[in-house]
């Protein structure tokens, strides 16, 4: 797709490392034209893939709604777009937030149904009633899988009550392992950033996030940027159990590879995390 303009501020978009990427030399921003297959027939092992996730997922979902503890009261009504297994659902309702959720694939749906939890099936904003207001509206691993941010962005600012926030929760261009990766695809090996592009799964990232280029585009749509942070990008909690449960490895190769893993944590550390979250407020004056 040559001419390809950036979603954030409309400069013409050069081709990136990784074949199917752009990247806007103005404000950072990444994009993809990697193909969408929500709902085909091939399925990935959603078991395997759930206990691989959740508990890097509960750990950021912790931190986030710690840190914006204030701006959830008890009570908030919140849509969480793309919700998956719900568990972020479960994680705001145990804090007594009025939390409900979005999800057009059908496996993760029929997953959070019989947990019980309020999900509706679809995209937002299709799958809402035209009149639906929300006091808060989250998109945690989400915005980087949408097609057109810039029109998200509008749809959410239709969709807040006045005062109403958006919170964002997504992996950035500048994080130490996608700059690292980034790196690696330079220098010729390419393994490495196509996972981090999600390349080959069903739901591909789409985006790649500068700061700036996202508070660009939210600001576009009326929402301003009030708050901004981290979240840990590597969960060591179970590292060492983890790396001697392969009964191959014994324990003295055991203890140099989670020497590695806490001197690479250390290191990343020191530079921006992946996994960032940045808070939008609707503007009313
Ligand atoms: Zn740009």
């Amino acid at each position: 797709m040559s001419g390809r303009a950036c979603a954030a501020c409309g400069t013409k978009m050069r081709p990136d490392v990784l074949p199917a990427t752009f990247r806007c030399g103005a404000c950072g921003f990444l994009a993809s034209d990697l193909p969408v297959r929500i709902n085909a027939a091939e399925a990935i092992d959603e078991d395997v893939r759930a206990i691989a996730l959740k508990p890097i997922r509960d750990a950021n979902f912790t931190q986030l709604l710690d840190a914006c503890a204030d701006l959830l009261p008890p009570g908030t009504r919140l849509l969480d777009v793309g919700c998956a297994h719900g568990w972020f659902l479960q994680a705001a309702t145990a804090r007594g937030i009025a939390a409900e959720g979005l999800e057009p694939d059908r496996a993760m749906l029929a997953i959070a149904q019989v947990a019980g939890l309020p999900v509706r099936e679809g995209y937002f904003p299709a799958a809402l009633p035209p009149d639906a207001r929300f006091q808060a509206i989250t998109f945690n691993d989400v915005f980087e899988h949408l097609p057109d941010p810039a029109g998200m962005a509008r749809a959410v600012a239709a969709a807040l009550a006045p005062g109403g926030i958006a919170i964002v929760n997504l992996p950035v261009a500048e994080g130490f392992i996608f700059c690292a990766a980034r790196l690696l695809a330079r220098l010729g090996l390419r393994g490495p950033l196509a996972r981090m592009w999600q390349e080959g799964l069903p739901s591909p990232h789409l985006s790649y996030f500068s700061a700036p280029a996202l508070e660009r585009l939210f600001a576009d749509a009326g929402l301003r940027l009030v708050r901004r942070g981290e979240l840990a990008s590597i969960v060591t909690t179970g590292l060492y159990a983890r790396i001697r449960y392969d009964r191959s490895v014994g324990p003295g190769r055991a203890a140099v590879l989670y020497a590695a893993a806490l001197a690479a944590r250390a290191v990343a550390g020191l530079f921006p995390s992946d996994i960032q979250f940045f808070v939008f407020r609707r503007e009313d004056d």
